[in-house]
């Protein structure tokens, strides 16, 4: 993983002799230029939600209406009656409403420059490449894809049509998670040795689309789990090596008859640190422990909506609480008014490495051998 201090700092500011970094110029779905914020103070980007489920509903739609570099421009439903109570609760115009089937003639909406993917794990590339497509920029959910290939599909297609493409990794823009990785980053306590990352919890509605494979892609790892995988990569700012595996006998094996219910992974780093990961549906635990050469920090919890509470062997850990979805999309919308490339670790290229990553777990703990993850 890049360092996190020195990519948030390096800003790629757009100009003539830029070329070569390959960044499009910001533009309507028209084409036509947009202003950079230094040029229009003020503008919000337009953006559309796709999928008004759990997230959307409870945090996305709340959070966009505290933000600065963003508003809720439109929604994508098929469900035409929260089409009906979204436009009356957010004001959004009948013209800026769709449904999955005319999605693509958000082509010609100029209100809308980002649209944000919300859908089931297994909906996002389809919904990606659509909007890529459509000349708009992207934001997905995490995890990214259900598989490694439909990542890459997602991210040729936003380099195709010039766009840039977020994955929905806030906590990249949280100010706890960002103070432990600049702690194991920048070895404030020495070189970390030994990280715990855990990210767990109970799952109600047996019939939902996340105990699904083909939807969800696996269990409580595809879910949660890629926290886990998130925070022993940023903290040690290193990718792993090699995974060893081992799947829990089920508790439940009606519930998750087609996923994992629990799940537990090492992981080994170039510079000699190890991971221990724990994700499961049946029981809680959300914790982010560093044990470094001269000290540790962790986070508990660590990976939910907040606020986040952290430690070190030194004394807490102080940092400002903010919503966690509204500096996430301001975040990302503050580099897109901008003209700057995002920073490489909220991408569809850091989606990928996770997808990979979640894929190899699942092989480690199939087959019962350490994978080797070099090359
Ligand atoms: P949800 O089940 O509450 O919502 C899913 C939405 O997709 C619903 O509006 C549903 O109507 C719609 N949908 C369209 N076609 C569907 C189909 N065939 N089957 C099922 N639903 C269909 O899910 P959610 O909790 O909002 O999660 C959506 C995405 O957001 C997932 O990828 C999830 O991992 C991600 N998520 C991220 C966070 C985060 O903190 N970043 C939190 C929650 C969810």
């Amino acid at each position: 993983m890049t360092n996190l201090t020195t990519q948030s700092r390096r800003r790629f500011l757009m100009n003539a002799g830029a070329s070569a970094l390959a960044i499009p110029t910001l533009t309507d779905a028209l084409g036509r230029p947009i202003q950079s914020d230094s040029a229009q103070p003020g503008r919000k980007l337009g953006i559309a939600l796709v999928g008004l489920g759990y997230y959307s509903k409870n945090l996305l739609a709340p959070a966009l209406q505290q933000t600065t570099n963003c508003r809720l421009a439109g929604i994508v439903t098929g469900t035409p009656a929260k089409a009906e109570e979204w436009m009356k609760k957010y004001d959004i115009p009948k013209g800026n409403v769709y449904d999955y089937k005319n999605f693509d003639r958000i082509i010609d909406n100029k209100d809308i420059d980002v649209v944000y993917v919300v859908l089931p794990n297994s909906m996002h590339r389809e919904f990606v490449v659509r909007a890529a497509q459509a000349g708009k920029h992207v934001i997905c959910e995490k995890p990214m894809a259900i598989t490694p290939a439909d990542c890459q599909a997602m991210i040729d297609a936003c380099k195709k049509a010039d766009r840039q493409l977020a994955i929905g990794y806030r906590l990249h823009y949280e100010p706890f998670t960002q103070e432990v990785m600049r702690l194991g980053q920048q070895k404030v306590f020495g070189p970390v040795r030994f990280v715990e990352a855990s990210d767990a919890f109970k799952i109600g509605d047996p019939t939902q689309w996340r105990l699904k494979k083909s939807m969800a892609g696996g269990g409580a790892l595809m879910d949660v789990g890629i926290y886990a995988i998130q925070g022993a990569r940023y903290v040690t700012g290193e990718e792993p090596i090699s995974v060893t595996a081992q799947f829990s006998p089920k508790t439940d094996p009606q519930k998750f008859k087609d996923v994992e219910e629990t799940l537990f992974w090492q992981f080994q780093f170039p510079s000699g640190a190890v991971s221990n990961s724990t994700t499961s549906y049946t029981a809680g635990v959300e914790r982010l422990y560093a044990s470094c050469q001269d000290g540790w920090f962790e986070l508990s919890p660590a990976f939910g909506y907040g606020p986040l509470k952290g430690r070190t062997s030194k004394g807490p850990i102080e940092m400002p609480v903010v919503n966690h979805q509204a500096a996430h999309m301001d975040g990302v919308c503050k580099d897109l008014l901008a003209g700057n490339k995002l920073p490489n670790h909220v991408t569809g290229e850091e989606g990928l490495r996770d997808v990979k990553l979640l894929q190899a777990i699942y092989r480690a703990a199939e087959t019962g051998r350490k994978i080797d993850l070099k090359g």
